[in-house]
């Protein structure tokens, strides 16, 4: 399957962290994964490694051609020099030989001509299918596309959710213009300073309310409901995984979008990225 196939993953962000992989996490991945949500994003820098190892244990029973792996390298790793070792030690963690998606954490001081190059290689050899990048703002784009194979990029992994709208203004739009999808990380607002906007919402408890279903749900189904895309909600429990697999079939009217924008104010001008 491609990308643009999926609607829904699975995050894995403080997971396993300083710790031996709790039993819970492990249910919880593996329960997604026998109901259908078999794209998993994971990083190297995720307990360092732990989040990976992980993954590498939930999928280890699991037919390899069934699942969608996302990991990211560092920006220090992102050389020419470096990623191939990065990308190495993230396949042995993970107990594959490929990746469906390889991503650039954030920019940093390697140039990303170097960075695509080094991408290209790893296309190449086979030790991952696609390329992309992660908290890339419209001129970050702009920049990628004018370095050769830029263009390639597919995907670009940032934060958005129903507390967080600064991406419709202009970078959702040239995403879909560009037919890369978007993956919206940290969908469920996890940060601390959103949730607070979120408990307040008449909206949201009333939504949730007519559709029989929890604001988490109505938040994802807020973003999925758009083409190109995919959230990707990290659920330490299969209880949680279940809720986020059910908002998939809820379906928000217009009337109900009316009442969301009114809490939640879609952007009237540009913000910088959020990352929070
Ligand atoms: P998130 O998915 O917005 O929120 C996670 C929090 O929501 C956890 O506390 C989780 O609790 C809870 N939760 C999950 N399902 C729920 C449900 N149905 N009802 C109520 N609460 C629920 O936060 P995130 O981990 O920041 O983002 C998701 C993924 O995006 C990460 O795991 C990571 O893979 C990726 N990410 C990428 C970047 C980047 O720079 N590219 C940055 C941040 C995150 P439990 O754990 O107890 O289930």
């Amino acid at each position: 399957m491609e990308l643009s196939d999926y609607k829904l993953g699975m995050g894995t962000w403080q997971m396993a962290e300083n710790r031996s992989p709790g039993p819970e996490e492990h249910r919880a991945l593996s329960f997604g994964i026998e109901n259908g949500l078999t794209l998993i994003d994971t990083a190297e820098m995720y307990g360092s490694g732990s989040a990976e190892a992980l993954v590498g244990e939930v999928i280890r029973p699991v037919r390899r051609d069934s699942l969608y792996l996302v990991s990211k390298v560092y920006p220090h790793n992102a050389s020419r020099k470096k990623m191939k070792e990065a990308c190495h030690a993230s396949l042995r963690r993970l107990g594959t030989d490929t990746l469906d998606l390889y991503l650039l954490h954030w920019r940093g001081s390697v140039p990303l001509e170097e960075t695509v190059s080094a991408f290209e290689e790893l296309q190449r050899e086979g030790c991952i299918q696609r390329w992309g990048v992660s908290n890339f703002d419209v001129a970050d784009m702009e920049e990628l596309w004018s370095v050769p194979g830029g263009d390639a990029c597919g995907a670009n992994q940032v934060l958005y959710h129903i507390a967080s709208r600064g991406v419709e203004y202009d970078l959702l739009p040239w995403l879909c213009e560009h037919h890369v999808p978007l993956m919206a990380y940290s969908p469920l607002a996890h940060s601390a300073c959103y949730r607070s906007a979120i408990a307040a919402s008449a909206a949201l408890r009333e939504i949730a309310a007519e559709k029989k279903s929890s604001v988490y749900q109505v938040m994802l189904a807020f973003l999925v409901r758009q083409e190109n895309v995919i959230a990707i909600p990290k659920a330490s429990t299969a209880k949680h995984v279940a809720e986020n697999l059910a908002s998939l079939s809820i379906r928000l009217t217009p009337e109900d979008l009316r009442r969301i924008d009114k809490d939640f104010p879609p952007p009237t001008e540009k913000a910088e990225l959020d990352m929070l």
